[in-house]
């Protein structure tokens, strides 16, 4: 079992970057939480705000009643005068109840501001994740942060998701503590009469600095030991990390939908039961975090409480000493207790906070760090000439590529011209580099050497996004959104109903579209409308080509996106497609050389080379070249 969990431990540990521990310092960890802030701040100020005035109310408004009430006690233990003691009562009553209604509207516009909280903090790394270099969504680094900052959000709560919270503690505590220092100072001024004998020790001005010392230990002592326990978790994230993950890998198996069928064919639910029922797994009650809070965490968190009791006793006497020698009446008793266990507490919590914001601050580093990640791509800025004629030549010159991280040349030394309006194939076994050709072409990466030109110019030298509107391609791997029909041909709210109409019918969708009921309305698969439409393979093919035809772009791009359709639906669609692409350029590539005969020019790959140029006539003529090896492998197992 333990070689077993090894196993585990290792391959789920892979893609996670391991934890600096070393502790941030006070100075990183305001900067750091500075940042965080300012990036919530920017984007929802509101949210903020409503936060902070919230909190600035629930802390300072105690002290009203605190106040009120003491006069009250004093007014009844004291004069006694009944329209005084009437009017304490009105305005106590009153001050309370506008209290609370100005707090409950507080709250709702705090719950307003806040909601979908999970989705701000999310679209921040979606906003990253979509600015960067398309390059770098490949690189292990990247996949490692994002992970790293899944795993601490999910396993501790760290990261940027606490660090509205901190503020919110931060102003809260600061408050109460101004709030209490205010209504406390005085117990240490007034004084209790000489004639009070041996309690006019009270009056001392070292005995008060000694009661001043002791409440502040204490008050220091009680969230020091507590952020002793928290630090010790925060530096074990890895291993709580790793508990999470496992956690829910084994946990949660059963529920998976994909899965279901494997795990009764190999009854993979004992491997769970296993993990589950293992008392020395990271969260079982043998394993290492029980462990911890038996032992050292435990101690700090049950020192830390003991501290906050011993507070409050010292507190006790100290008052209570005070009036039993006549220092004060009733009324200001109950005052002092309450304030000065508000300063205590807003103390605590101040450097509770603070302690846990130094904790976070090692996790805040790893966000910042996914999120300063740089790109790499020279940006530039020519405009791309819109030509009415659509007359675009395409250049690929002396062009190798590596993918990032990899010594390995997927493409090497390839040479080629296209020009608008031609069909163009790209062929080759699996790997022979046909859709790094592609994507080198629609600049999601740079040639490792050589340049690839778009009428004479470096592809390099144009504005990024306006290169791109150029090219329209349905990939392998395409995928269609939980949306309305129309949404995904338009990709996006925002269509002509007409153009995606058509756009479906030259794909061939025309007579399913008829039978939708809801028409270009349907939604697309189940999850958002019980009404939605499951489509096989074929029709989501036909969706995403109509997608790119909606787009009406110079290049229609074809990336093997019928691997998943039977030879003859396959060679359906191409034929069709030849038709439908019209003045396009369009560029096919398929493994299955029969699709590919109606291209004016075929490009034939291997092991990231171009090794032959033609027409299929040229190309099958030549016996000893790659294509006709293909072809006739193919022919074959057709025939047959
Ligand atoms: P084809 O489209 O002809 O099947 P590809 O262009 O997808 O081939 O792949 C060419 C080579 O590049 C293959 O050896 C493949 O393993 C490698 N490759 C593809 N994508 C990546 C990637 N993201 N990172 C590293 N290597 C890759």
């Amino acid at each position: 079992m333990q070689s077993f969990m090894k196993f585990r431990a290792n391959i789920i540990r892979k893609g996670t970057k391991r934890m600096d521990k070393k502790r941030k310092s006070w100075g990183e960890t305001l900067k750091m939480t500075g940042r965080a802030l300012g990036i919530f701040y920017r984007r929802y100020p509101q949210m903020v705000i409503s936060r902070l005035i919230c909190v600035a109310w629930a802390a300072l408004m105690p002290y009203v009643g605190i106040y009120l009430s003491a006069c009250l006690i004093d007014e009844l233990a004291g004069r006694r005068d009944a329209d005084h003691l009437r009017f304490l009562v009105v305005l106590l009553l009153f001050s309370q109840a506008g209290i609370a209604l100005v707090a409950a509207l507080l709250k709702k516009w705090k719950e307003t501001q806040n909601a979908g909280m999970v989705f701000k903090v999310q679209s921040v790394f979606a906003e990253k994740f979509l600015d960067l270099d398309y390059g770098k969504m490949d690189e292990t680094r990247t996949s490692e942060l994002f992970s790293t900052i899944r795993q601490n959000e999910n396993g501790g709560g760290w990261g940027l998701y606490p660090v509205l919270g901190y503020c919110e503690d931060l102003c809260s505590s600061v408050l109460t503590l101004l709030g209490g220092i205010s209504l406390s100072a005085s117990l240490f001024l007034s004084r209790v009469p000489e004639s009070a004998g041996v309690y006019a020790i009270l009056n001392r001005p070292l005995f008060l600095l000694l009661i001043i010392f002791v409440m502040l230990f204490f008050t220091w002592a009680a969230p020091a030991l507590y952020n002793k326990a928290g630090s010790y978790m925060a530096r074990h994230a890895d291993e709580h990390n790793l508990g999470n993950r496992q956690f829910s890998f084994f946990g949660f198996l059963g529920y998976r939908r994909e899965l279901a069928a494997d795990v009764r064919i190999y009854r993979q639910d004992k491997i769970c039961e296993k993990y589950n029922r293992n008392k020395e797994s990271a969260f079982g009650s043998k394993g290492p975090f029980a462990g911890y809070c038996r032992g050292i965490v435990g101690f700090y968190c049950a020192a830390s409480s003991a501290m906050t009791e011993i507070f409050t006793g010292v507190v006790y006497v100290f008052v209570c000493l005070k009036a039993w020698a006549g220092a004060f009446g009733l009324g200001a008793v109950t005052q002092y207790i309450a304030s000065v266990t508000k300063v205590s507490g807003g103390l605590s919590k101040l450097i509770e906070t603070l302690g846990t914001m130094r904790n976070n601050a090692s996790f805040l580093a790893v966000v910042f760090e996914f999120l300063d990640l740089p790109n790499e791509m020279y940006q530039g800025s020519l405009t791309v000439e819109k030509r009415r004629d659509r007359n675009y030549e395409v250049e690929f010159r002396n062009v190798s590529f590596r993918y990032p991280g990899s010594d390995r040349y997927a493409l090497k030394h390839v040479n080629m011209k296209f020009k608008i309006g031609e069909r163009l194939a790209v062929v080759g076994m699996n790997g022979s580099g046909k859709t790094t050709f592609i994507k080198l072409l629609c600049r999601l990466y740079d040639p490792t050497e050589g340049e690839i030109l778009l009428n004479g110019i470096n592809i390099r030298k144009y504005d990024e996004r306006e290169y791109r509107l150029l090219f329209a391609v349905v990939f392998q791997d395409f995928k269609l959104f939980a949306l309305p029909l129309v949404e995904n041909v338009a990709s996006g709210s925002d269509y002509d109903e007409e153009r995606a109409r058509e756009s479906l019918e030259k794909a061939g969708f025309g007579e399913r579209l008829l039978r939708l009921s809801e028409g270009l309305a349907t939604y697309l698969y189940k999850d958002y409308d019980k009404n939605g439409i499951n489509i096989s393979g074929g029709e989501a093919q036909k969706i995403a080509i109509a997608r790119a035809l909606y787009k009406d772009a110079p290049f229609i791009i074809l990336d093997e996106p019928t691997a998943a359709l039977d030879p003859i639906a396959e060679a359906e669609i191409y034929s069709r497609f030849n038709e439908i692409a019209g003045d396009k350029t369009a560029v096919y590539i398929s493994h299955r050389l029969s699709s590919c005969r109606f291209c004016d020019e075929i490009l034939v790959f291997h092991e990231g080379s171009v090794i032959q140029q033609g027409s299929h006539a040229e190309l099958v003529a030549d016996e000893n070249g790659k294509y006709y090896e293909l072809w006739r492998a193919q022919a074959q197992y057709y025939v047959n």
